[in-house]
């Protein structure tokens, strides 16, 4: 499979054409960013981590009857996926309140929530990817509802499937950010990735932080972070 034209750069992947034009091949960088790139960092082996961490995940999901966008793992840093259109919605689920949630309503730092919360963040660089509703999202027709309710929905599912896989292994679905896209026929595939720059893995019996917050709140050990999430996927159920 040959790398073609660079069609897009983010923060952290860079998305190339392939030999096929349904497939596009998804490269995972080790830059690491935070508050929107005001704040950059590079960590060597990052990128890789992240792929591995988040073909383990991807291929959970699958299993779970979840339908992405993945089609296969190349190498170290690399993925095979179906070109999907994104849709400019960041889902947000949590679990405990902490992050943005803390801050933007008070509500405590770590307090369990009495229920799964899902939230829709309008993807923009340029607006700090504020918080939406629904009618905000029909207003800019960023969704239809259907679609909407479907992106809440695989959410849930989503955090069903892996809430439990991490507590099995000793850690904490804090919270976490997927994104989805249209595939043929407007079939809506979980697409991006699911890894520690997405999400916060909280450690059950020391607390530690095992995600981004590393880097974001300057606490160190980043790849040994993201290293011990790895080996907790691939470790035996405890
Ligand atoms: P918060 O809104 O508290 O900053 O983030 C909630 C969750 O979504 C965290 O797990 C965080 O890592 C993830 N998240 C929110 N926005 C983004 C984003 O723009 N990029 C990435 N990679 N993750 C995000």
């Amino acid at each position: 499979m040959n790398k073609g034209e660079l069609l897009y750069e983010g923060k952290a992947k860079r998305l190339y054409t392939s030999d096929k034009k349904e497939e596009l091949i998804a490269e995972f960088k080790d830059d690491l960013t935070a508050f929107n790139a005001q704040k950059k960092s590079q960590e060597v082996g990052k990128g890789g981590l992240n792929c591995l961490i988040s073909t383990h995940l991807f291929g959970l999901l699958e299993k779970a009857g979840i339908k992405t966008h993945l089609i296969e793992k190349i190498d170290e840093t690399h993925q095979r996926v179906k070109r999907v259109e994104i849709i400019p919605i960041e889902v947000i689920v949590r679990n405990i309140a902490t992050g943005s949630l803390s801050r933007r309503l008070g509500i405590q730092d770590g307090l369990v929530l009495p229920f799964t919360l899902v939230e829709f963040c309008y993807k923009s660089d340029e607006l700090d990817d504020p918080i939406i509703c629904d009618q905000h999202g029909l207003i800019m027709k960023l969704a239809t509802q259907n679609e909407m309710d479907t992106l809440k929905a695989l959410a849930r599912e989503i955090n069903e499937v892996l809430r439990p896989f991490f507590a099995q292994r000793r850690l904490n679905l804090v919270d976490f950010k997927v994104e989805f896209g249209r595939g043929e026929n407007g079939e809506i595939l979980l697409a991006d990735e699911i890894s520690p720059d997405s999400c916060r893995f909280w450690d059950m019996d020391s607390g530690e932080k095992l995600d981004k917050d590393r880097f974001r709140q300057d606490l160190g050990g980043v790849k040994v972070a993201y290293e011990e999430v790895l080996k907790r996927i691939e470790g035996a159920i405890l």
